[in-house]
């Protein structure tokens, strides 16, 4: 146990500040502030991580799809044993340093101190151990020496793939990462905004994995450039991770209009730009009146974006009703609480409008976006009903769809393979990953639907549990999750 009375003595959360709003605002780095070696910072961590109780039963655990070792990990940060606590934690996790840094941190929701304290600040301790291990060159390529005659193809780089691949690499067969992208990563590199996960913080990974033998296939369309006959043919078995890639629409009058997009087609080219690279034709708010309608994560990266881009104003729809700031009831403890939250993009901008619809999208006479005409509503037997005498117009030259994913592209490769489609339109596979066809396995957000980087990362290492099981006939690789786990929620 880390120290025996630190919940005691520290009752309080202590995180580093973030890089200020009128700063970051101006630039594309990340927000967020991770020291390194500093003694202060090092102070801090020390006292945070001895707030874990070791717990009889840590539900940190189980809240994790990873099962990632807490409390080990928090001892073993408490003792300064950097080398020893690194171990642990990759022993769970193929990349803490991105869930370190952005998963929404279901652990700290499940903490048992958080019963009644602030909870233990896991998620930034995870960070610093591989911030810190990298620093000190403990985190190294695992090269291993005895090849399997096994070859593997995984289709798509997102955190299920790398994943996947990490692993199965490992256990010594031959892999090769196939992507349609200029380079790996999934929403990792080009969906997620660089300054919540800078792309050399993925890079970085992605060079372990070249050093261990992974390789890696970019700008491939697996489907139209490699047929899935193609694939079966040369490779002993196959991992499909594309994600969940089609976008929920909005189909109301006005939906076709210029400046109307899905939220990945203005983040997307707004992240190649962010890196430096030539984008043709990419949308950008300068100067413009923005409504971003969907209140979640991806419209909080969009509202982010388009501060940087110096948008004229920003509005955040969301067609819910505010959340509460506390816990509900029906929501307790280690339930992973709908509460209002404030992203660091809210932080630095914007205005959010909860319980509100879009009725139509008002166009120019050039078929130019002009503005949206919404309504207040309220949930009446669980429809959502206009409030008589609040429509309204609000002026917008650009307009983001960030409502969601319906799952993964079926055409193509998905055909081809023998996939089918479950009623929500999530690739079908069964509770080991293993689908209809012999040898070929599904992970990630096009089997479960869209989801979160933890839980991609555990389909991932669990698929390739069972990819390694089928070519070999056994495994000793860790498989976290069932495919039918699902989140710990109310
Ligand atoms: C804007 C945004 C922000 C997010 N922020 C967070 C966050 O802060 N924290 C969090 O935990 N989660 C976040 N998520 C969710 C998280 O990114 C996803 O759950 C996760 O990336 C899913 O991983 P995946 O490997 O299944 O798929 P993806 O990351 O989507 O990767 C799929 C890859 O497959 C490739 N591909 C698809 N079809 C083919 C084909 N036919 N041939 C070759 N390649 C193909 C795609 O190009 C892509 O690179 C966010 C999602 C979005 C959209």
């Amino acid at each position: 146990m880390a120290d025996p009375r630190g919940f005691l003595r520290t009752r309080d959360r202590e995180l580093p500040s973030d890089r200020s709003v009128p700063v970051r605002i101006q630039d594309w780095d990340e927000i967020h502030r991770h020291p390194v070696g500093d003694d202060g910072a090092l102070d801090s961590l020390h006292r945070q991580a001895g707030r874990c109780m070791d717990c009889g039963v840590p539900f940190c655990h189980h809240a994790c799809p990873l099962g990632n070792l807490v409390p080990e990990w928090n001892d073993l940060t408490w003792r300064g044993m950097w080398a020893d606590a690194s171990d642990r934690l990759h022993l769970t996790n193929n990349f803490p340093e991105i869930t370190g840094r952005i998963c929404p941190a279901p652990c700290e929701t499940g903490c048992v101190l958080g019963i009644n304290q602030p909870p233990v600040t896991i998620k930034h301790v995870e960070l610093s151990i591989v911030e810190e291990a990298f620093e000190r060159g403990l985190v190294q390529p695992a090269v291993i020496d005895r090849h399997t005659a096994s070859t593997v193809a995984v289709v798509g780089s997102g955190p299920a793939g790398l994943a996947a691949a990490q692993q199965l690499t490992r256990a010594g067969h031959t892999v090769t990462v196939f992507e349609r992208a200029d380079a790996p990563g999934g929403l990792l590199r080009y969906g997620i905004p660089e300054y919540k996960l800078p792309a050399s913080v993925v890079e970085r990974r992605l060079d372990i994995m070249r050093a261990e033998g992974t390789v890696f296939r970019c700008g491939v369309d697996v489907g139209t450039d490699v047929t899935g006959d193609g694939l079966l043919a040369s490779f002993d078995a196959v991992v499909v991770t594309t994600g969940s890639t089609l976008p929920r629409d909005l189909p109301v009058p006005g939906r076709a209009l210029h400046g109307v997009m899905p939220a990945m087609d203005y983040l997307v080219p707004a992240n190649h730009a962010a890196l430096g690279e030539p984008v043709a034709d990419a949308p950008v708010a300068t100067g413009l009146d923005v409504v971003i309608i969907g209140g979640g994560d991806t419209g909080a990266d969009c509202l982010g974006t388009a501060v940087r881009q110096g948008a004229r104003s920003i509005t955040q729809l969301e067609i819910l009703a505010e959340p509460s700031r506390a816990r509900p009831a029906a929501q307790p403890w280690p339930t992973y609480p709908t509460i209002f939250r404030v992203s660091s993009s809210h932080e630095e901008g914007g205005e959010r409008v909860f319980a509100v619809s879009t009725v139509s999208l008002l166009g120019d006479d050039a078929g130019r976006v002009r503005g949206l005409q919404v309504v207040d509503v309220e949930q009446v037997d669980g429809r959502f009903e206009p409030v008589a005498g609040t429509e309204r117009v609000l002026p917008a030259q650009l307009v983001v769809l960030a409502l969601g994913f319906v799952g993964p592209e079926r055409e193509g490769l998905g055909e081809q393979l023998g996939l089918t489609t479950d009623g929500r339109g999530s690739f079908v596979r069964g509770d080991d990953f293993s689908t209809a066809t012999p040898g070929v396995f599904v992970a990630g957000d096009c089997g479960r639907g869209q989801s979160l980087i933890v839980w991609a990362i555990a389909e991932g290492r669990s698929a390739a549990a069972s990819a390694d099981r089928f070519l070999t006939g056994r495994t000793e690789l860790p498989s976290p999750i069932r495919a039918s786990t699902l989140a710990l929620r109310a």
